[in-house]
């Protein structure tokens, strides 16, 4: 068992408030990703968790205890950071066993735990090496061994991956996700990397400026985001954001008058008549068609092997991306229309709050 909760929690360096009144709930065996722009606050918030950083007010419990004043090392957690920091001079096996040493545990079962987390690891045959003996993957790797050899009953991840290449990061990524499934332990993972939250997660916390933007599921996130900031923050190319008019309301959806003229039916209710809202359109959810109501002009291409990317000017001079599949005839000069698949497109409030749909079923456009 192994929850965590955050209540009205708080930290500030002097007078910058860094962590603003942060409520969140993390089940048992959960994977929950804290993903924002760099200085949002994620890695203070992680280290306010592990007992690094002290909190100024709210209660942080641990299975239900609260562990506000309980040193790190009775947290019954481990941290990974994005600098492995091994020792050098020790080998693999030496450095995964160090903490059991400090903790007194014996030589024969030291041997044993390290053994064992070294074949989940795939790292049995480097036990004698050296870290300078290492590649950056397998050393990251030795940093997660030292970690499980604890047994901790929650992970807590700073970037841990932001140090290899891309190939082995993808690599790692899904070494850690069945990591997660054969440890069946609590996991929280920092990461500046939409797409690391997006493919690890159980649940994503977006943070911004030391604020929780939403909390949920990857798909949840990407398709119901509840803010303009998070419409902007998952999803690459990233959404589109047009302004535009509501022109018509009913029970069933809305009709909204974009500013470059076109018209749009959405799904959305409790749009006022003659308001401005914006409208956000996922790149993936446009597609070439004569009848499209999103007409523009291409101004360049972008082949990426298996998708294409459209850069449309609308009338008006709105920039627009399209992601199409690669063949689709544009270039760059052409005249274009892209119809808009309706159930995906967003509706934002003048302050940006996302604006409620009718059911898939009630929709009428
Ligand atoms: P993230 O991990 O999301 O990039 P951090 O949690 O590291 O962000 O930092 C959040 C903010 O807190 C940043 O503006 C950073 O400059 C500030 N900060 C972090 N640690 C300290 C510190 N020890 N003293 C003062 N400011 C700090
Ligand atoms: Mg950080």
């Amino acid at each position: 068992m192994a929850t965590i909760q955050l209540a009205a929690a708080r930290k500030s360096y002097g007078s910058a408030e860094i962590i603003r009144n942060i409520d969140l709930e993390i089940h048992d065996r959960e994977f929950v990703v804290f993903v924002g722009p760099s200085g949002c606050g994620k890695s203070t918030l992680l280290r306010m968790i592990a007992g690094l950083e002290d909190i100024d007010a709210g209660d942080l419990l641990i299975d239900g205890h609260r562990c506000n004043d309980v040193p790190p090392d009775e947290r019954g957690l481990a941290m990974v950071f994005q600098s492995y920091a091994l020792y050098p001079h020790m080998s693999v096996a030496d450095n995964m066993g160090f903490a059991l040493k400090l903790a007194g545990v014996t030589k024969e079962e030291r041997h044993r735990k390290v053994a064992a987390v070294a074949e989940t690891l795939q790292l049995a045959h480097l036990l004698e090496r050296r870290p300078k003996e290492l590649s950056g993957g397998q050393r990251q790797r030795v940093a997660i061994g030292r970690a499980i050899v604890r047994n901790p009953k929650v992970f807590l991840f700073d970037e841990p991956l932001s140090n290899l290449d891309a190939s082995l990061r993808v690599r790692m990524r899904g070494e850690l996700i069945k990591l997660h499934r054969q440890l069946d332990a609590t996991m929280i993972y920092v990461t500046h990397d939409q797409v690391e939250a997006m493919t690890m997660a159980d649940r994503i916390v977006i943070l911004n400026q030391g604020r929780i933007e939403q909390v949920g599921t990857p798909l949840q996130l990407y398709r119901e985001p509840s803010n303009l900031f998070v419409a902007g923050f998952l999803g690459s190319p990233t959404m589109n954001f047009i302004q535009g008019e509501v022109v018509e309301t009913h029970a069933k959806g809305s009709r909204i008058r974009l500013e470059s003229g076109a018209m749009l039916s959405v799904p959305h209710v409790g749009l006022v008549v003659g308001s401005t809202v914006t409208t956000g359109l996922r790149p993936e959810s446009l597609a070439v068609s004569i009848e499209g109501q999103l007409r523009g002009v291409v101004e360049f291409t972008e082949h990426l092997g298996d998708v294409l990317l459209v850069y449309m000017q609308l009338p008006g001079g709105k920039s627009v991306t399209a992601k199409v599949p690669e063949g689709t005839p544009a270039v760059a000069g052409d005249r274009i229309a892209f119809s808009v698949e309706e159930g995906a497109i967003s509706v934002f409030d003048a302050a940006g709050n996302a604006l409620s749909k009718v059911s898939a079923q009630d929709f009428q456009p």
